[in-house]
Parts: structure tokens; sequence; C-alpha cells
């Protein structure tokens, strides 16, 4: 669904991403994790068509997207849920969702945005009782999965999250992270950038480790959460010797996998 080839992206001098190569297949979670600074958001943004692509492909179900604006990459099927929520703090929750299918509003009727409203509160009940309340006044993680369902209601193919879990508490972080399993079920393709990576490479197919712009390392999301080297980068265990590393992070991750059946069988 989405394939990035030898992207370079950045901010006036400061090239930030120097030739990321990274897939996102239909129904299939994909990670993106890596420490602050490390370009997590540029690349977000750089795909979304919010930062111009310097050099290198996008491509979104075969066809080349990064010389295409942003409200185009939408109308093929792109949704981006920015870092920080980004909702309209003074519209209401209604509103906020509208402004979601706003790039498509000389292709749908009010009816077809009627129908996407009541299909994204199907997945978001909170939202459904809040509709004419101000976004402003949601809880933190309503604003989130408000935010969630905003970049939903033009039905995409590809769903970029940067961040979702981000300044939440940790109840509410699952509640975001079982509504992505759910969407995966769906068959949307979603990149799931991430400084939680416990969770994120817990619950995604594939994940890629991005350090100072470039991908340090890729695999299956499980198998990266047993690798030692990521469990003293990511994770917070420190490795006195290999060995030992490599058992904590085992430890660890049963435990992890324990958990999040718990949180995905509920
Ligand atoms: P975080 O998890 O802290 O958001 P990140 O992995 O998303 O980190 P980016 O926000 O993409 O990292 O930042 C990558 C680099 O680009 C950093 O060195 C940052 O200082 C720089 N940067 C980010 N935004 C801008 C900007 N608007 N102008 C100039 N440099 C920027």
């Amino acid at each position: 669904m989405l394939q990035l080839t030898a992207i370079e992206a950045g901010y006036s001098d400061l090239t930030v991403l120097h030739g990321i190569d990274l897939e996102v297949h239909a129904g299939e979670i994909v990670a993106l994790i890596g420490p602050n600074g490390a370009g997590k958001t540029t690349l977000a943004r750089t795909i979304a068509g919010l930062l111009p692509v310097r050099r290198g492909q996008i491509r979104l179900a075969g066809q080349a997207v990064e010389r295409l604006p942003p409200w185009t990459r939408i109308r093929l099927g792109m949704a981006h849920a920015p870092e920080g929520r980004q909702v309209v703090a003074g519209l209401t929750v209604a509103d906020n969702l509208r402004l979601g299918a706003y790039a498509l509003r000389r292709w749908r009727n009010e009816s077809w945005i009627g129908g996407r409203v009541a299909a994204v509160c199907e997945l978001f009940p909170p939202l459904r009782e809040r509709l004419d309340d101000t976004a402003g006044n949601l809880s933190g993680g309503q604003q989130q999965m408000l935010a969630i369902a905003r970049a939903l209601m033009t039905q995409p193919k590809l769903l970029v999250l940067d961040e979702p879990s981000l300044g939440l508490a940790p109840a509410l972080v699952a509640d975001i992270f079982r509504l992505i399993d759910r969407l995966r079920a769906q068959g949307i393709a979603i990149l799931l950038s991430e400084q939680n990576a416990q969770m994120t490479l817990a619950i995604a197919d594939r994940a890629y480790v991005i350090e100072t712009g470039s991908i340090a390392l890729q695999g299956r999301g499980r198998e990266l959460l047993g690798r030692p080297e990521i469990a003293e980068r990511y994770l917070g265990i420190g490795g006195d010797s290999a060995a030992a590393g490599r058992r904590h992070a085992q430890d660890r991750h049963a435990r992890l996998v324990r958990g999040l059946a718990d949180i995905f069988d509920s």
C-alpha cells in the first residue's frame, strides 16, 4: 500500500531523513520507533505531503505521490493523524469530524459525510455522545480518539499515526492500542510512529527502528522485542552481559505478550 524508496527530507539547510526505505501493506501495522529527534515526525509529515521530498519516491497503492499536494494524497487514500492531536478546540466534535472530510468536499455530498460521521462514531462510542460539545472540553484520551476519527473520515487505505499515545494515562493508551488493532482488522494499512516501544512492538506486524534519520534495524515486531539491543536502548532494560540482557528481554517479552492478550481479548 505504501512504499518509500530512498527518501530524503528536512528543514531548510538541515537534512533529517537520509535515504529511508520502508513498506506498509494492507491490513498490517508497521511500527516506526526511535529516540527523540530521530526523524519520526519528519517522516510522517513527508509521507503526508506537509514537507517536500528532496530525493526518493513515495508510492501509494502503486502510484507515485511524492510530488502531489496533501489533499490529493488524501483523495488517493492516505490519512495522517499528526503528533499533538491538533483538534480545533473551539469547534464541536461533529465539526472537527466534518473537517476531516474537507479534502473530499467536491467529490462527496453531505449525506456521505454524515454517513462517515456515523461510521467513525461506531468505532469511538464516547465521541457519539459528545458530538455537539466543543472539542476543547474533551479529555486528552477523547481528543486523541477525535484526532484518529477525523483522519478516518475519508475512509483511508493507509493511516499514518504520529505518537498517538503521547501524554495519555496507561489505561487510555491501552484503549488507543485496542482501537488501532481493530483498524488493522478492517484491512487498513497503518504506520504507527511511537516512543512507547513496548506496546508498539508487541502490536506491530513489522517494525523499523529509526536513528538519526536512517533505518538502523527492521524485523517482525515481537522478534525485535526480544532483541537485547532493543531491550537496552528502547525498553529501559540494562544489559550487564549479552546473555543476561537476552534473558531479561525474553522474560519481559513473555510478560508483555500475556498483558496484551488480556487487553485484546477483553
Ligand atoms: P520526537 O519523538 O521528539 O517528536 P522525532 O523522531 O519525531 O522526535 P523529528 O521531530 O522528526 O524527530 O525531528 C528530527 C530532527 O529535525 C531534529 O533534529 C529536530 O530538531 C529537527 N526539526 C524538527 N522540526 C523542525 C523544524 N520545524 N525546523 C527545523 N528543524 C526541525
